[in-house]
């Protein structure tokens, strides 16, 4: 007989199943990377167009800018030290730029060298900032990165050689790649529009290649 009990056992089966398939998929579901925000303006444009400035020539082993272990410890906070010279890695979310949505340019922490520019940043929902590329391939070096048995692909600044983060072949559009980056690794310059990003990375290459 169906009675009032074997009914509420079955409601509460059935709600009970609901809720796991329910806390299953949001637990299980990965966040869906959000694609960096529209924007008609090209900031990596001029570059392939430009010459590297005069000092930084790469065409030697070594990375052009050098400094001394005192010449890094005085730029460098002891975190910023830790993982652009020693490749640590900062805390999730608990960093400056992670969450950092205003428009401008980062640049290498070791050396002012543009690397990111905010117009490539979109969010991943790692807790690190992530960008779908580098302003210019030629100063962000890559390595194959084997530590914690994992592989992955270590990019560093080739300016300076200060360590950044990882790329992963999980980003969104247009590249499909992720740049993790940490925060401690980049300074950041707002500006009032992609345009005044652009003016800046261009400065870069005229000016201090005069
Ligand atoms: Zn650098």
């Amino acid at each position: 007989m169906y009675n009032r009990y074997q009914r509420l056992k079955t409601f509460l089966s059935i709600a009970l199943i609901l809720l796991l398939g329910g806390t299953f998929l949001i637990f299980a579901m990965p966040d869906k990377p959000n694609s960096p925000e529209p924007t008609d303006v090209d900031v990596n444009e001029c570059v392939s167009a430009c010459a590297l400035p005069s000092h930084v020539d790469l065409s030697g082993d070594g990375f052009p800018v050098k400094r001394t272990e005192a010449e890094w410890r005085e730029r460098l906070t002891e975190l910023q030290y830790s993982v652009t010279r020693e490749q640590g890695t900062e805390r999730p979310f608990e960093n400056p730029y992670n969450d950092n949505k205003r428009t401008g340019l980062y640049r290498c922490i070791g050396c002012d060298t543009p690397l990111f520019s905010s117009t490539d940043k979109f969010n991943s929902g790692t807790g690190w900032p992530s960008f779908t590329q580098p302003i210019d391939s030629r100063t962000l070096g890559e390595h194959k990165d084997t530590s914690y048995g994992m592989q992955r692909v270590e990019v560093h600044c080739k300016i300076c050689g200060s360590h950044q983060g990882h790329v992963f072949p999980d980003g969104p559009k247009p590249t499909g790649l992720r740049y993790c980056i940490n925060s401690a690794s980049l300074s950041f310059e707002e500006t009032e529009s992609p345009e005044a990003v652009k003016k800046l990375v261009e400065a870069w290459y005229q000016v201090e290649g005069e």
